[in-house]
């Protein structure tokens, strides 16, 4: 079956863009790639860093789609992930720059985490309930539209930096991963491309025309109203804008450049000029748009991958749970007002819409998924309610218990 939402791989020209980016930072600083830094790591990667083993798995036509039913999440919530983390937390970029780096040497571009993806599914098709290949298709567009527009920065970087004497995306790249979340305005203008992609009206270099429902855009768009940081001003109408986080990042990037006199003063006020000129030609609500890019860094030949990390032969998940104790002592007891009703092997309460909610049994664990699921249900609430309340009550301590009772779905 022909892949839908990806361009054609070629992996040669993905090998080039290794290879030309290798040429043109050594010639401006030859030691570049002696250093063994972090700066590549993702969040996500950081967190499953102590694990034992990972595996890609190249997207490609053969593959498929891919089957997410060998994959059963029992615990956590990739929205929590995200809540925390913003949408890096489901799929991130890894650059050309790093591909012999951790995690996943030998390869780079877009990675969708496996089990993220599936659980984030699970939780779109019970908050909307759409069919399951409907949510894996819209999830996979909306990460691929956030994540290809990180491609893109560091490919305009390197443009650059081919015709200037700087090292432009490493410096930039530790800059930010200095700065709060609040500022990472790559993340608020990749989450504008993420809900881009779930509506691009024409067909354009092997990308499909393409939009998606009403529930889904709704869905999402939610999801980034949630996101932290600089992640959520993806909704901000002035994300395209010189003075919105367009023409931040554009101050951004060249932040990180050591500047020793006037003449280089000078001539990075001009680079941050042209770059917030190229950003511009994207267009708006426009996640193809690459026209200021060489046609050797055309965004189809950046990689796109399944992973999955490992441990012990299983599958990682490593993603937010909650306790179970703060189930029954906070969201039961002081968000739903729930009493206490009898005790069998099981612990029972009545909460304020008059449902029964069964607590499981266990001390310190974690909720499983699909009994927390059964407790929001029958708070008459979705996923992503769960989550906002949970952050908006300080974790069920503020504002409790709820001003508006929901009959069970
Ligand atoms: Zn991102």
């Amino acid at each position: 079956m022909r892949n839908p939402i990806f361009p054609k791989p070629n992996q040669q020209a993905s090998e080039n863009i290794v290879n030309v980016a290798k040429a043109i930072e050594v010639a401006i600083a030859p030691s570049v790639l002696d250093s063994h830094s972090n700066d590549s790591l993702t969040n996500a990667a950081r967190e499953f860093g102590e694990t034992d083993e990972v595996k890609v798995e190249p997207i490609n036509e053969i593959q498929f789609p891919v089957d997410l039913d060998e994959l059963h999440p029992v615990s956590g919530s990739a929205i929590g992930d995200l809540m925390d983390k913003g949408f890096d937390a489901i799929a991130f970029y890894k650059s050309f720059r790093h591909i012999n780096c951790h995690p996943a040497p030998g390869y780079w571009g877009i990675f969708y985490i496996k089990p993220r993806v599936a659980l984030l599914i699970n939780e779109m098709m019970s908050d909307t309930g759409l069919a399951k290949d409907e949510c894996l298709d819209s999830i996979l567009r909306f990460l691929y539209g956030h994540e290809i527009y990180h491609y893109k920065i560091d490919a305009i970087c390197l443009q650059k930096e081919a015709f200037s004497n700087y090292l432009i995306y490493r410096p930039y790249r530790n800059y930010v991963n200095s700065l709060s979340i609040a500022d990472w305005y790559e993340e608020s203008l990749a989450n504008h491309y993420g809900l881009a992609a779930l509506e691009s009206f024409n067909s354009h270099r092997g990308f499909d025309a393409y939009e998606a429902n009403q529930v889904v855009k709704q869905f999402m768009n939610e999801l980034v109203q949630m996101s932290p940081g600089a992640y959520r001003l993806g909704l901000d109408r002035n994300v395209i804008s010189l003075f919105g986080p367009r023409g931040l990042l554009a101050k951004q990037i060249v932040q990180g450049c050591p500047t020793t006199n006037a003449i280089s003063q000078a001539s990075l006020k001009l680079l941050e000029s042209t770059f917030f000129q190229q950003l511009l030609l994207e267009g708006y609500k426009n996640f193809k748009g690459d026209r200021f890019l060489a046609a050797e860094l055309s965004l189809t030949f950046c990689p796109v991958n399944w992973i999955t990390w490992y441990k012990n032969g299983s599958a990682v998940y490593a993603s937010k749970t909650v306790p179970l104790k703060e189930i029954k002592e906070g969201f039961i007891k002081n968000y739903l007002g729930g009493e206490q009703k009898r005790l069998t092997d099981h612990e029972y309460f009545k909460i304020d819409n008059g449902e029964l909610v069964k607590v499981p049994n266990g001390h310190d664990k974690d909720i499983r998924l699909y009994e927390l699921k059964n407790i929001i249900e029958k708070a008459g609430m979705q996923n992503t309610e769960f989550w906002a309340a949970r952050n908006l009550t300080n974790k069920w301590k503020k504002s409790v218990p709820r001003e508006v009772i929901k009959s069970a779905r």
